[in-house]
């Protein structure tokens, strides 16, 4: 039997849909953000992987990020910049979520549900449109800061009503 594919094609690995070719460095980047689950930031991203090859450099690291990115294997999120200007990646094999951040610690959750498919489906019909990519950030101040906004302000409002009024 003829051989239809050349059989380098097995040793190249072509990620789904993209056919991208998984470099060393890719690999690498892909299992660290696969296996975290967390949401992090190129730098930290570095540092994990300069732990696993220490040959690897910022720019390679940075650079390969970006081409992940446009391979359509992992999400670049700005968590609405809580933080500051850094982005962070998660893969894109987790189911669609949600994600939930306190403006105040800057504690991001995670939510999964039916909503999101629904508000997908409602804007997929609306529009006509085919729906890609959906990105869902919510802000807002969890229990912990809330109690503590609420301390603060009921302080000030004090601190506000002893000030001496003159005549
Ligand atoms: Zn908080
Ligand atoms: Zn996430």
């Amino acid at each position: 039997m003829p051989l239809k594919k050349p059989a380098r094609a097995a040793v190249a690995k072509p990620a789904a849909k993209t056919g991208m070719r998984l470099t060393r460095q890719r690999q690498i980047l892909l299992d660290l953000i696969d296996k975290t689950g967390e949401h992090l930031d190129a730098e930290s991203l570095y540092h994990l992987a300069r732990e696993k090859d220490p040959k690897l450099n910022r720019v390679t690291v940075y650079r390969t990020l970006k081409l992940l990115k446009e391979g359509g294997l992992v999400d670049e999120l700005d968590l609405m910049h809580q933080a500051g200007e850094q982005h962070y990646y998660e893969t894109r094999r987790k189911q669609e979520h949600a994600h939930v951040i306190c403006l105040g610690c800057g504690k991001v959750e995670e939510f999964f549900g039916e909503p999101l498919q629904q508000l997908r489906r409602q804007i997929e019909s609306h529009f006509a449109f085919q729906v890609v990519l959906a990105r869902t950030e919510v802000g807002g101040y969890c229990s912990h800061c809330q109690a503590m906004r609420a301390r603060e302000m009921e302080q000030a409002a004090r601190t506000n009503s002893v000030k001496p009024v003159r005549a």
